[in-house]
């Protein structure tokens, strides 16, 4: 006989309730439980079952009245008393991005919240153990002020000495000793409360010795205009050169803020290469910053979380766009630095949101101030600007007075004629690059590719070497134990015997990519220290720390990398910068190609000539005339209305919203059948006189057609565009499209896999 538990009895003199739930899944409804327990609230966890699976669910719904069969409506297995529960201000930023975005919330939910194996318990207990840890890099620091300080002193005392008193110079020196000492006295004092209160329970950041923000006038100008664009509930865009101290702007709104006792969260578009950047904050905040990327473990994710919800005086996160959804609250600021980033935007998997977008969508929840910073602005935020929507706000001189870096082109095409080319180099480069180490300076070179070789191709019969996964291209690697093929697409490596498949023929490189590039360098330069940074080298961590660290002390002479070198490092030491082969950064066939190629090449200038010197931007192209360099000497914004004018002509954003469509079935024809029937049934759909309103308008819907890689991992891609019109109608034509969507999969019983992406980047 079972015998009746306890619980069981107390369950069943209780009146259950209906609640509804939000599921870790592509599901577009929320279902059904029945629950006994009263007290339930909306943001609660519950343990349920869907299609015989367990789940861990959030509550959405409480005290609902579902209109299908009581019976029929499953209880919950248990409600997770000891999780985290989640802030309604996280639930209706996952409504608004799944909305946005055309996705479940329940992957937005996965996103936010993914399964973790370790416990609250557990989670807070690290969170302590890591203040912990904080704490005693903070001790650390102030020692280290302490120390700076004391050193200071010791050289104003040494000059002191040399003045005579009764001297203009001896009372000075005098005044600043004295100054100097007080200094020392309230650090010294600052660390003898500190170490006293380690065993109470007095909040470190009490004790704190902030690096105090000074703006200079120009700074002070465009705090001022921020400001005045928060007082107005309004977005601000600072607009402002390489240099010009944004960041410290951002210090000071970010110091103000938690002085208020309220949250900032300071986005970056990669952690990675923001190292410089954590230093600098931690120097500010100390132990209040957080630090939070995707790359992060379950756990540490949730000691953030952790962290901040039990922040009752404001926090500090500086993070990627996955820290958008984390449990804020009392948010008062909110950063987007580098706000034209296309890191900011997800591609896979859902929810394929941008990180700039949803900050501003997290900051009206939130009513919090919100930021947006860069020195080449997105186009859709100067057209934000430009319609009264944010506010612009300008910077246009660096701190330290530097001028811009000269411009220097040179047409690869005519020096290979002249013969004035050695391999990558060109002569004037490897001209201006001995300059440059022979001054003790530094030089930055650019190469978009990376591998030693881009490519392959078999010297008797022509043939490239492809992936067998994917419709592209191998490249040819060398490392320490040899060299060897590998696919850039799906990882795939394989031995490098340098003979043709084909015809047994010898394969020879096409193209240099950074790791030949590195090599030519050493030979150019042999007695430069040379070091290479991208995606190869920087799986490394450490290694790659270590690079940064050591470009910034002086140690490596000749950094060559690919894109990632052009983000926010700031040498002081650099002064020339070069752009090995720039036509790749071109050949984008996008009709944003030019706006990304601008904002790249402006910010790789942005990098040399930050301080007393002037830097020099040297570009190597075979396509000179290209329009992206004469735009480079311009003042930005200049050309705003004519690339305005010519988008709202092709109905390009931010005129529209570009909707694509992504096939990806293991069969070919497949994929191309079932693409065209979609695209047949959107535009019978989207062609008809609501959407399209003259006879001038494009059709809303182009493809399916085969992306330039259509075949990556075995799965073949074939893409539909939908542009629509942004006006009133836009809300109710992306739902009927995502409809329209899930009908057809259904229908067609689809086995493959179809994403939607809402502003592709
Ligand atoms: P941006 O973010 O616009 O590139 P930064 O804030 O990094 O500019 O400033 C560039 C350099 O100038 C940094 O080394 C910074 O420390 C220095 N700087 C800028 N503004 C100030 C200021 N008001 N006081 C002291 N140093 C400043
Ligand atoms: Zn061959
Ligand atoms: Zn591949």
């Amino acid at each position: 006989m079972v015998r009746r538990r306890q619980s069981d009895r107390r369950i069943l003199t209780n009146n259950p309730s209906y609640i509804q739930v939000i599921l870790p899944l592509k599901l577009e409804w929320e279902p059904f439980y029945r629950v006994e327990e009263s007290g339930v609230t909306i943001g609660d966890r519950a343990r349920v079952i869907f299609a015989g699976k367990q789940y861990i669910a959030v509550v959405s719904a409480v005290n609902a009245q579902p209109e299908i069969d009581l019976k029929k409506i499953m209880p919950i297995v248990t409600l997770e008393r000891e999780m985290e529960r989640v802030l309604p201000e996280e639930i209706e930023l996952w409504r608004q991005v799944a909305d946005y975005y055309l996705c479940t919330v329940g992957e937005v939910y996965k996103a936010a919240y993914p399964a973790m194996k370790v416990t609250l318990e557990e989670a807070r207990a690290a969170a302590l153990a890591k203040a912990r840890e904080r704490r005693q890099r903070l001790l650390l620091s102030m020692n280290a002020k302490v120390d700076r300080i004391r050193g200071r002193l010791a050289k104003k005392q040494a000059l002191a000495e040399k003045s005579k008193p009764g001297t203009k110079a001896f009372y000075t020196h005098q005044q600043g000793l004295e100054k100097i000492q007080k200094e020392l006295q309230t650090a010294l004092d600052a660390v003898l409360a500190y170490e006293n209160a380690q065993n109470d329970a007095v909040p470190a950041e009490e004790f704190e010795i902030h690096e105090s923000v000074v703006l200079s006038e120009a700074q002070e100008k465009a705090y001022g205009e921020i400001m005045s664009g928060f007082a107005e509930r309004k977005p601000v865009l600072l607009h402002g050169v390489t240099g010009s101290g944004k960041t410290q702007i951002y210090i000071k709104l970010a110091q103000e803020t938690l002085a208020r006792g309220l949250g900032v969260l300071y986005l970056v578009p990669e952690i990675a290469l923001s190292r410089q950047l954590q230093d600098r904050l931690f120097e500010h905040f100390g132990e209040r910053l957080l630090v939070f990327h995707s790359g992060e473990s379950a756990v540490s994710r949730r000691n953030t979380a952790e962290a901040i919800r039990i922040a009752s005086a404001g926090y500090i996160v500086l993070g990627t766009r996955s820290s958008l959804f984390l449990p804020h609250h009392d948010l008062g600021l909110i950063v987007v630095d580098e706000e034209h980033d296309n890191s900011y935007k997800q591609d896979s998997p859902a929810p394929r949101y941008n990180g700039r977008d949803s900050a501003l969508m997290l900051s009206m929840i939130h009513k919090s101030n919100i930021i947006l910073g860069s020195a080449t602005p997105s186009f859709e935020e100067s057209y934000n600007c430009l319609t009264g929507r944010h506010i612009p706000v300008r910077l246009t001189e660096r701190y330290h007075g530097a001028q811009d870096s000269e411009i220097q082109i040179i047409d690869t095409k005519a020096e290979r004629r002249k013969k004035g080319m050695e391999g990558s180099f060109s002569r004037k480069l490897i001209e201006a690059v001995r300059q440059t180490l022979a001054q003790g300076q530094q030089v930055m070179l650019l190469r978009s590719r990376r591998a030693w070789a881009p490519a392959l191709q078999c010297e008797s019969c022509g043939e490239i070497v492809k992936c067998p996964h994917c419709n592209v291209s191998l490249t040819l690697h060398k490392n320490a134990s040899g060299e060897f093929m590998a696919c850039h697409y799906c990882g795939y490596k394989a031995a490098f015997s340098g003979t043709c498949g084909k015809c047994s023929g010898q394969l020879k490189g096409l193209g240099a990519g950074t790791q030949k590039i590195e090599e030519e360098a050493a030979a150019l330069f042999p007695t430069a220290r040379i070091a290479r940074l991208d995606s190869d080298t920087y799986a490394d961590k450490k290694q790659e720390n270590a690079i940064i660290k050591d470009f910034a002390a002086g140690k490596i002479d000749i950094l060559i990398g690919t894109q990632m070198l052009a983000k926010g490092f700031d040498f002081s030491n650099l002064s020339l910068v070069a752009v090995i082969a720039a036509d790749t950064l071109l050949g984008m066939q996008d009709f944003r190609a030019d706006e990304k190629a601008l904002q790249l090449l402006e910010q790789f200038r942005g990098r040399c000539g930050r301080r007393e010197h002037k830097g020099l931007f040297i570009i190597q192209t075979s396509q000179p005339e290209h329009p992206v360099y004469s735009r480079l000497n311009e003042s930005a914004g200049s050309d705003l209305q004519d690339m305005l004018q010519e988008r709202h002509d092709f109905n390009f954003p931010p005129f529209s919203r570009i909707i694509e469509i992504t096939f990806r079935d293991k069969y070919e024809d497949r994929a191309q059948r079932m693409a065209f029937k979609l695209a047949g049934m959107l535009s019978r759909h989207f062609s008809s006189g609501s959407v399209r309103r003259t006879a001038l308008d494009a059709s809303p819907v182009t493809g399916p057609y085969a992306p330039v890689v259509d075949k990556v991992a075995d799965e073949y891609i074939r893409t539909i565009r939908v542009s629509l019109k942004k006006d009133r109608n836009l809300r109710s034509h992306k739902s009927a499209l995502r409809e329209m969507i899930a009908t057809f999969e259904k229908a067609e019983k689809y086995t493959g896999h179809i994403s939607i992406d809402v502003d592709p980047a």
